[in-house]
């Protein structure tokens, strides 16, 4: 990635040298998830007796497991800079700490390829980037894993995730995906988005690669939600 303007720290703005990353102020600011974790989601428990979340428990999912690196809460502001504020650096440091942090989980999952969830042509047009594509290809550069972006493409434009329940949301993303049929097949892969809030997103992200006979699907996001 290249750019024309002053490298900022994700989580204050300010401007900060080209060889940085995030400031020495801020540097404690994203928290990490804290153990116990689901062992689907990894969203945090608030009792170690329990293996899995309330929403694990209760619903089933289209992937194998999935790894968060920090609470929501401690980057959301950042976050939404990244996606809705032009600043697509942001991704590299976000890409870097998740193969920081989790590189050997990741490694263990076994993939054969990093899928970032997939933009809706005309927002990605009007971004100009796709957030989780950058995520992505940084942690590609870090562990050596390829970034597939042609796989799985968005092709209905759906409502804004946030004005929405839990089944709204739902409903809201079926048949949103489609998966490409190009001459790779794919069996083992990682999902890579910014967020991992309800999972309503990655879950049919999940379903629709299965269908499209991807056999294991893993998922990687920088932050996630409560346990609610
Ligand atoms: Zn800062
Ligand atoms: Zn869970």
């Amino acid at each position: 990635m290249n750019f024309l303007f002053p490298r900022r720290c994700p989580i204050c703005d300010s401007v900060i040298g080209k060889d940085r990353l995030i400031c020495d102020e801020c540097i404690n600011i994203p928290r990490r998830v804290k153990e116990p974790r689901c062992m689907k989601c990894s969203k945090h428990l608030d009792s170690g007796n329990k293996m899995y979340c309330r929403d694990c428990e209760k619903h089933k999912k289209n992937f194998q497991r999935g790894l968060s690196l920090y609470e929501y809460d401690s980057v959301k502001d950042s976050i939404n800079d990244l996606k809705n504020n032009s600043r697509p650096e942001f991704a590299e440091f976000y890409g870097d700490r998740i193969a920081h942090y989790l590189g050997e989980d990741i490694k263990e999952f076994e993939a054969e390829a990093l899928i970032p969830i997939p933009l809706h042509p005309s927002k990605f047009k009007k971004r100009g980037y796709n957030q989780s594509e950058l995520i992505a290809r940084q942690i590609s550069k870090r562990l050596d894993i390829p970034v597939y972006d042609d796989v799985l493409t968005r092709k209905i434009k759906t409502k804004d995730q946030k004005k929405l329940d839990d089944k709204g949301r739902q409903r809201n993303l079926v048949g949103a995906f489609h998966m490409a049929q190009n001459g790779v097949k794919l069996y083992n892969v990682i999902l890579v988005d910014d967020v991992y809030t309800t999972g309503s997103t990655i879950d049919e992200a999940a379903r629709t690669l299965r269908e499209g006979g991807v056999e294991k699907i893993y998922f990687v996001t920088v932050a996630v939600g409560f346990d609610k």
